[in-house]
């Protein structure tokens, strides 16, 4: 037994395994990354038929370059949890002295992302709803989120094929930031909200986040592995036919119920993308007391076990923007 615990301890402190296929004609390089939280076996999956394919010959990289990471987090995919040590898409950054198993696979993942023009994060959630990809904001030259490339990415972000876009998740996160602080919680820091998108965007490219569906539905490989195609295909990285042309519903995250206290409850069975009518309950205090929404808009990862300072719920609007794949 002691043997077996010890190859544990040594698998932890063991390698990332990347597959790169180099086109031979000039192109932008991809990365794309599967099991960044470790119970969401629908990338790896969806990567590894890829990669199949890929050696296969059923698909052809042309021009570029595309390197795949099927597992991100292995320590969290080998527990089959979503951490290893803490939140591998929470505070991304170099660290010159890693202190637990997040921090050391940061430092290799930032230098893979600072080697690549566009990033395709590949996730799976635990409730019922359906797929979407997280994108970034506008153009602009702020001091959150600075960034060029918003046109591109949102263009990338409807190619891959999911009917809902969602997009202000670091804005929503300084809110978050702020109703902690009301409550007396202790301080997070705005780079807690920075994860393998927000990383890709600040090293200069850009990057989305796909959510496939549930974490063990079959469906959720299939989404991924198409995804991952159409990825390819809209990047030009392999000759195929133009994708139709969808218009997918765009969300705007703009605000969130946060648990004050023990026992605050989600009101409604939501999922993430239903709609809420303004009046509706949405949450329902400790005491009692029903959170009502605000105004008509969507749900977004409700959450049926929040712990105070956590959201209960986030809420979203029809967004601005105009988005098309
Ligand atoms: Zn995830």
């Amino acid at each position: 037994m002691h043997d077996s615990s010890f190859q544990a301890g040594a698998l932890d402190l063991g390698p990332l395994e990347s597959v790169c296929f180099h086109g031979l004609k000039a192109g932008p390089k991809l990365i794309v990354l599967g099991a960044v939280h470790g119970n969401e076996g629908c990338g790896p999956a969806a990567i590894n038929r890829v990669i199949a394919d890929c050696r296969k010959g059923a698909l052809s990289v042309l021009r570029g370059e595309v390197t795949f990471v099927p597992v991100a987090n292995p320590k969290a995919r080998r527990q089959n949890t979503r951490e290893g040590d803490r939140n591998l898409n929470r505070d991304m950054r170099e660290r010159p002295q890693p202190g637990d198993n997040e921090d050391r696979i940061g430092n290799r993942l930032c230098a893979l992302l600072r080697r690549h023009d566009v990033l395709l994060d590949v996730h799976s959630f635990r409730g019922e709803g359906e797929p979407f990809v997280f994108f970034g904001p506008e153009d602009n030259t702020g001091e959150l989120e600075a960034f060029r490339h918003a046109g591109a990415e949102a263009s990338f972000a409807a190619s891959l094929g999911t009917g809902m876009l969602i997009h202000g998740w670091l804005d929503i996160y300084v809110r978050l930031i702020a109703a902690r602080e009301r409550l007396g919680l202790a301080r997070l820091a705005v780079t807690e909200g920075f994860g393998t998108t927000e990383y890709m965007r600040f090293a200069g490219g850009y990057g989305v986040t796909l959510e496939c569906g549930q974490h063990d539905d079959p469906a959720s490989i299939d989404v991924g592995y198409a995804a991952i195609h159409k990825a390819l295909a809209h990047l030009g990285l392999i000759d195929a036919p133009a994708p139709a042309r969808t218009r997918p519903k765009v969300i705007h995250m703009c605000d969130l119920v946060i648990c004050e206290a023990e026992g605050d409850q989600i009101e409604g069975d939501w999922k993430t993308g239903d709609a809420i009518a303004a009046g509706l309950p949405i949450a329902r205090r400790a005491d009692g007391a029903v959170v009502l929404a605000p105004r008509d808009g969507f749900a977004i990862f409700p959450n049926k076990t929040p712990k105070p300072g956590e959201a209960i719920i986030y809420l979203g609007e029809v967004s601005p923007r105009r988005v098309e794949g």
